[in-house]
This record gives structure tokens, C-alpha cells and sequence, in this order.
């Protein structure tokens, strides 16, 4: 058993490591107290179900905590002049521990044994504690906690207390506290709050501007050496905080256990927003209003009650039995000289199922999940480009469910590219609320954040994603219902986009932001041109496809998008669009100005241990006029459209590139990480990849303490499949064409293909590919030959 004090004054780590057995490279340790990390802990232990996110906040209190519970989709607007934001529900895992007395706390007396372990595998936190008072009195703390992904409204918590070389006086104060806000934003209305039967509490508070009810009921348990005892309860109700004391006296070495058990709904929530609200938007009037809040709390009631007489273990087990479920069906598994690495991608797939609402096809995931504060749950070019991959090879419904989405935003994307004076669909930078007009938004902060407003390339990277979507999963009825009308709708705004240049005889796109934040009011950045290019290209090919081969769809579509009269333009425009080439020493000018920009030593920067800290030495305007990028930028375009650049262009490019981007961002490592496999170099790949999995799972305890970075979770299982196990779409056909790192001995992962599930294993010698389900014939390139897979495919390497 690892030992650590928070007096000793070592740093506290987390082990990779400790997993026996079952649960080898499933858990995640830490190792040691430090209040000083406890952002980074609460963020990368968080539990989810992809319905709420709970940030794993230590149960008592101390200094450095953040407690935070968001419920997907439930945007609010604290103030005209903020953001919409999602806001932090009310607090349900504050325990007030009292022993004998004093308040139990890791800042007081001592700590003689901690532990606190993310069991990915069963979605499950647990803290180990041996904990003496000011008087030498010992006591072993056990606390445990789970979200259920078998009942997505379900949290809840245990705690065993132990006293070890004294007998006890145990006081505990627990409920739910609506005291909480977003960094000082309260977005609640205060509601109603009161005890049924003197046992089940019940809180309600309702947003201040999206009127969305959250209803939360909980219950409490008591045992003494699992014999259930009835402790001593006072009710407590203060301002918008609900409580019940509970006392209990217990000899030494016998085992006082709490149980908790918690339940939400929000009128959001599909099952009640449909009646009368459509899904968003304000009640018709306040009787509805008051008849769908008694709906939501009559069912909390009776579901609370239903819970309360299960055990945690066993409604623990039930979501454990949806996790494996969930494992059968997504895990990858990595033999390597390096065990982290196993438990990186897992814990990148954990974080990726957590964050996802793939249960209504109205949210779209956060760049932190539903971790923490940060970018205010909003969703970025993140999902499409790094995150929905591994949903589309994985789980082809919640990939669906994503891009659906994107699908009910279409008409707010419509009216910012009608505000902004274009045709067509303008995807926002930033989206939150599906419903019109709410999605042209701007993380606020002090100084005016560019990216906002013109960082169009998210319009082709959505086009790109559903274009994506069906080539792999062959959904022609997606396509049908939304994803040929996004197609469409994007070029028309790209068409419109262009800008003519006389003296050179091309369109371009001028007075942008792309990929690489660090150069704004660009001309021509290379990935966006490039990619509105493709977009358009790929309108005027399904708009023969379609014409020929379903005239019903067609005239629909054409009736509501002109496609005719736009499809015209678009051919006469296309091949004008000014496509950055390469010169003569292979390098793509990022944008028009890059190359010209001045070049300076960078290695202090890239050695940093923290990212940003260029900018301790130059404001945003000086980093703008110096060859230096935040992030993968070219390196994405290769990417996304691999066969349109030869492996010398890439690997040029790299050597230019590469030495001037900082990787300020984390979405650049897992790019850089598939590109280096791309051309070649698996070391180089493989140290990318480590960086990645590091960016969150790694010792830098201030990393996330605003959230987990949800793009890298993504690119790092797009790094181990498309990268090392190189898999990809080219033009519609799966290629299969893997190269493991010297520290891999085997990796082995499945992925949807069409109707069919294919195995893929890959050792140093061959990659044995199989049809599970055998329902189409497969057919997919290896090394530049093809084969037809009929059961079983052995590839020498
Ligand atoms: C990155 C963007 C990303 C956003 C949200 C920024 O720092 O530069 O590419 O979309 O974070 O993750």
C-alpha cells in the first residue's frame, strides 16, 4: 500500500500501474493528497453518462475543490451580455463528516493511508483513507461512487467509516446545496424544497432564462456492519440548501455506513420537454408549465422510492453490465513494453462515452465534456473532425445521433450566413442550443476572440464529417432525412464565400482564422480553402448522383435549394478556387502570409512544460507576425484528404512545420502523432502519441482543471486506429494498411464497416482481419493491393 502525507510535502502522482487481475490497465491511482491538484483529480475521475457529468469532488470540504454537475443540453444565459453557458447544477456529494466531535478534513490531523482510483472498467471512484483527529483517534474512511449508465438520472454514493483505536460519535450532514454557481454566475431561480415522509428530500431550481426545471430527490441509508440502523435525523432547509443531520454512535472496529442515493430530471429531458415546449423554447402558459414540473416530480417520487430498497452493489452491478456492454463493443486492446499506453486509449474511450449524450440527438458534446467550466459546454469543429471518428467505426447510432445534431442547428447556420450576408449554411464557430439564433456564440472573455467570428472552416469540417459518416456506415437513410440537405447547404455558402481577384483570375477566401489560432485575418489559409474546395466539389457530384438516381429526393431538394440555379455556380466556380501549391521546396504557404513572416528560435517554448508560455515573452499581435503555430494545421489537411498530397509533400511540410508549432492546443498532438505514421516515422508517432495520452492522463496536475480536453480523447483513439493500425477512408474504400511501434507487440480493435463488423489484429509479423457478421462482402487495400475479405484475412507485414 502506497503511503503519502500531505505533510511530507511530496508531490502527489497518479500510478498507471496498480490494476491486478481483472481490472490490470483499467485504474487510474492516485497516489497521495494534494489540495493543490485537486482540479486535475476532480476533472480526469469524472463520472458521466453522456446525460449528466459529475465532476469527482472529494465528499468533504477543503479549499482548492470544485463541485460540479451538468446535465446535457440544458443551456442558460445568465445576463445579456454573457454566453450562454451550461450552468452547474446543485451539489449532491458534499458530506459534512463530524467524528467525535471534529470535522473530518485532509487539512487537519493526518493522513496515514489515501487513495483515490478511477475504475474505468466499472465507471466507478473509490477512496481508501486512514485519517487520525488532533487527539490520535484513528479512522478508516472508505468512499465510494457511481453515476449509473443503466439508469441515466441515478447517482450514488457510499461511505464506510471505521473508527480503528476508539469507539465513535458519527454526525453527517448531507443533501443538496443550489448554493453553487458558474464561477459566480447563478443561473437558478430558487425553487421549492421539502422532505416527504421525513426521508426523501427534494430540491427544485429552475434557469433564469431557458425556464428549465431540474428536479432532484434523494435518499438516505444507514447500516452497522451492513445491519440497516435508523440514525438520528434532523431536517435542516436554509436558502436554496436542503439537509439532513444524521448521529450515530458505533464501537471501535465496527463499520458505520451511509448510503446515497440521488435522482434528476429536468424538463428538458426528452420524455417531458415534447409536451409542451417543442423541445426548447418557454411554455405556452404557466399551467402547462406546472403540470409538467408535477409530472417530473411525481416520477422522482416514485423512482426514489423504487431505488432506496436496492443495494448500491446492486445497482452498481446493473451499470456495471451496461459498461461491459459498452467494453464488448469499443475496446481496443494494446500489448506494449509500456502498460500506460493500454490504459491511455481506455481512458481516453471511457472519457469519450461519458462526455456523449448520445441518448438525444438535440445536444452535441462540450470541449471539456461535461468535466468542467470550460469553453461553457460548448461544441467546436472537435466533435466532427476528432471526436466523431471513433463513434462512426464504433457505434454508428450515437455518430448518427451527433450529426443529427449538427442537422437541427441547420437553420441557425442558415440565418448567421443570411446575417453575414451569404447563401446557404454557416455553421457557427461555437454551438450550444440547438434552437435558432442561440448558436452564434462566443465564449466571452476580456478581449475580442476571433475565432468566433471567423473561423470558418467548421462549415466544410461538418460537411466533411456526415460525408464521413455515410461512406463507412452506408446510412443512405441519414442522407436522405439530413445529411445530402447539409452537403448542399454548405457549398451553397462557400460558393457564395468566395471572393474574385481580378489581377490573379482566382476566388479566394480571404480574412479568416484556421486551424492554427495563432494567425488571425489570414488570406487563404491552405486547410480552408482546400476543404471548401472539397465541399463544394463533393455538392456538385451528389447533385448528379442524386438527379439520376432519386428524382423524388432531388425535386424536393431542389425545390428547397434551388439546387439547380446553385449547382450552375458552382461548377463555373470550382476550379478557380486558389488551392495554396506546393513549391519548389514542397512546402504549402499555411496562408498567404506565413512564409514571409519573421522566423525565430523557438526551442525554449518547445521544451515548455506548460503550454501558452510563448506568451509570457509576446502578445497575441507579435505571435501573429512570427512563423510560429498553435497547432496541427496543414498537418489536418493532409490528413482529411490523405490521397491529394504526396508522401514527399507531407513529409516536407512536416519538417517546415512541425519545428514552428508548439502544440499550444490539444488537438494537435494525436494530428501529428497519425501524420508521423503517415510518412513513416513510428517513433516519432509513438512519442506524438504519448504527448496525447499526457495531455490529460499524464503527471502535469494543472492541466484540466476546467475540464478534460474532449478532442484529444478523440485523436488519441483515431491516433492508435488510423494512425498505427491504419485504417482510413480513401475515396469511399477502407484501406488497411497498419505499422505498430517498436513498443507494441500487438494491437487488436474492431470497427464497423457498412453492415459488417470487422476484427483487426495486428502483430509485428501479420494482421489477421475477420468478418464477425459476415452480411456483405468486404472489400479493402492492404500495402496497395486489394483484397476481397470473405471470413478471414491473414496479411503478412
Ligand atoms: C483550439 C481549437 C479548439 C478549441 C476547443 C482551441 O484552443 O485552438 O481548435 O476547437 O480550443 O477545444
Amino acid at each position: 500500500m502506497i503511503v503519502k502525507s500531505i505533510l511530507s510535502g511530496e508531490k502527489m502522482s497518479f500510478l498507471y500501474n496498480v490494476g491486478e487481475g481483472i481490472y490490470k490497465n483499467w485504474l487510474l491511482y492516485e497516489d497521495g493528497f494534494d489540495r493543490r491538484f485537486l482540479g486535475k483529480v476532480e476533472a480526469v475521475m469524472c463520472l458521466g453518462n453522456g446525460y449528466l457529468g459529475l465532476r469527482s469532488t472529494n465528499e468533504e470540504t477543503s479549499s482548492c475543490k470544485t463541485r460540479n454537475l451538468f446535465i446535457s443540453g440544458t443551456f442558460n444565459k445568465f445576463s445579456e451580455d454573457e454566453v450562454t453557458e451550461l450552468p452547474n447544477a446543485a451539489d449532491i456529494t458534499e458530506l459534512e463528516i463530524e467524528i467525535n466531535g471534529e470535522s473530518f478534513s485532509l487539512e487537519k490531523g493526518q493522513i496515514i493511508k489515501y487513495s483515490k482510483v478511477l475504475n474505468i472498467k466499472d465507471a466507478e471512484i473509490t477512496r481508501n483513507i486512514v485519517w487520525s483527529n488532533s487527539k490520535d483517534e484513528q479512522f478508516e474512511l472508505v468512499f465510494r461512487r457511481f453515476v449509473s449508465l443503466e439508469n441515466l438520472h441515478l447517482i450514488c454514493m457510499k461511505v464506510d467509516i471505521k473508527p480503528l483505536n476508539c469507539s465513535a460519535e458519527i454526525k453527517i450532514t448531507s443533501g443538496i446545496n443550489a448554493q453553487i454557481t458558474n464561477s459566480g454566475s447563478q443561473h437558478f431561480r430558487e425553487g421549492n424544497k421539502r422532505f416527504y415522509d421525513k426521508r426523501y428530500i427534494e430540491l427544485l431550481q429552475t434557469t433564469t432564462e431557458s425556464d428549465i426545471d431540474f428536479v432532484f430527490k434523494c435518499v438516505h441509508n444507514c447500516s452497522v456492519d451492513e445491519e440497516r440502523v435508523t440514525a438520528t435525523s434532523k431536517m435542516n432547509i436554509d436558502r436554496r440548501k436542503i439537509s439532513e443531520i444524521l448521529t450515530h454512535e458505533i464501537k471501535q472496529d465496527s463499520v458505520f455506513t451511509l448510503e446515497k442515493k440521488i435522482i434528476v430530471y429536468t424538463s428538458s429531458d426528452k420524455e417531458f420537454s415534447s409536451l409542451d415546449r417543442g423541445y426548447t423554447g418557454k411554455y405556452s402558459n404557466i399551467q402547462i408549465r406546472e403540470d409538467v414540473l408535477n409530472k417530473i416530480r411525481d416520477k422522482s417520487l416514485h423512482e426514489i422510492k423504487r431505488i432506496e430498497v436496492k443495494k448500491f452493489e446492486d445497482l452498481l452491478e446493473l451499470s456495471k453490465e451496461k459498461w461491459r456492454k459498452i467494453w464488448k463493443q469499443i475496446d481496443i486492446s494494446i500489448y506494449s513494453e509500456n502498460s500506460k499506453d493500454q490504459l491511455a486509449v481506455r481512458f481516453a474511450l471511457y472519457h469519450l462515452c461519458i462526455m456523449t449524450p448520445g441518448h438525444d440527438n438535440r445536444y452535441g458534446i462540450g470541449a471539456k465534456g461535461l468535466s468542467g467550466e470550460g469553453y461553457k459546454g460548448h461544441s467546436f469543429w472537435d466533435t466532427e473532425i476528432f471526436i466523431l471518428p471513433m463513434f462512426i467505426y464504433s457505434n454508428p447510432e450515437i455518430a448518427r445521433s451527433l450529426l443529427e445534431y449538427r442537422y437541427l442547428t441547420l437553420n441557425g447556420a442558415r440565418k448567421k450566413a443570411e446575417d453575414n450576408g451569404y447563401k446557404g449554411a454557416m455553421y457557427p464557430w461555437e454551438s450550444a442550443w440547438m434552437n435558432e439564433g442561440d448558436v452564434d456564440i462566443i465564449t466571452g472573455e476580456a478581449s475580442k476572440i476571433w475565432s468566433g467570428f471567423i473561423e470558418q472552416h467548421i462549415t466544410s469540417d461538418i460537411a466533411f464529417a456526415v460525408w464521413q459518416y455515410y461512406m463507412i456506415t452506408g446510412d443512405s437513410d441519414f442522407m436522405e432525412k439530413y445529411g445530402y440537405e447539409i452537403l448542399f447547404d454548405t457549398a451553397k455558402f462557400w460558393s457564395d464565400r468566395l471572393e474574385w481577384n481580378e489581377s490573379k483570375g482566382v476566388f479566394e477566401i480571404n480574412d479568416v482564422v484556421g486551424p492554427d489560432e495563432y494567425k488571425e485575418h489570414v488570406d487563404n489559409n491552405a486547410f480552408t480553402n482546400y476543404m471548401a474546395h472539397w465541399n463544394i466539389k463533393k455538392a456538385i457530384d451528389y447533385f448528379a448522383k442524386l438527379k439520376d438516381g432519386n428524382s423524388r429526393l432531388f425535386n424536393i431538394l431542389d425545390e428547397k435549394l434551388q439546387l439547380k440555379n446553385n449547382c450552375k455556380i458552382w461548377i463555373e466556380k470550382v476550379d478557380k478556387i486558389f488551392l495554396p501549391e506546393p513549391d519548389e521546396n514542397l512546402i504549402i504557404a499555411q496562408d498567404d502570409s506565413y512564409l514571409s513572416k519573421k522566423i525565430i528560435d523557438l526551442s525554449k517554448y518547445k521544451k515548455q512544460e506548460k503550454v501558452g508560455a510563448i506568451f509570457e515573452d509576446f502578445n497575441l499581435e507579435q505571435i501573429n507576425s512570427i512563423q510560429i503555430s498553435k497547432q496541427a494545421d496543414i498537418m489536418t489537411l493532409f490528413y482529411l484528404l490523405e490521397d491529394e498530397f504526396t508522401k514527399e509533400i507531407k513529409l516536407a511540410n512536416w519538417n517546415y512545420y512541425e519545428p514552428k508549432t508548439l502544440h499550444d492546443s490539444s488537438l494537435s498532438y494525436a494530428i501529428h502523432s497519425i501524420l508521423a505514421s503517415d510518412i513513416g516515422d513510428f517513433e516519432l508517432a509513438y512519442e506524438m502519441f504519448e504527448k496525447a495520452s499526457n495531455i490529460d492522463m499524464g503527471q502535469n496536475m494543472k492541466s484540466s482543471d476546467a475540464g478534460i480536453h474532449s478532442a484529444s480523447m478523440g485523436g488519441l483513439w483515431q491516433a492508435v486506429v488510423c494512425g498505427f493500425g491504419g485504417v482510413r477512408m480513401l475515396n469511399g474504400k477502407l484501406r488497411i494498411s497498419p505499422h505498430l511501434p517498436e513498443q507494441w507487440v500487438k494491437l487488436s480493435f474492431t470497427i464497423n464497416w457498412n453492415e459488417d463488423l470487422l476484427k483487426i489484429e495486428i502483430n509485428k509479423k501479420n494482421m489477421k482481419i475477420e468478418n464477425v457478421t459476415k452480411n456483405n462482402k468486404v472489400f479493402f487495400t492492404a500495402f496497395d493491393q486489394v483484397y476481397e475479405l470473405n471470413e478471414r484475412q491473414i496479411i503478412d507485414l
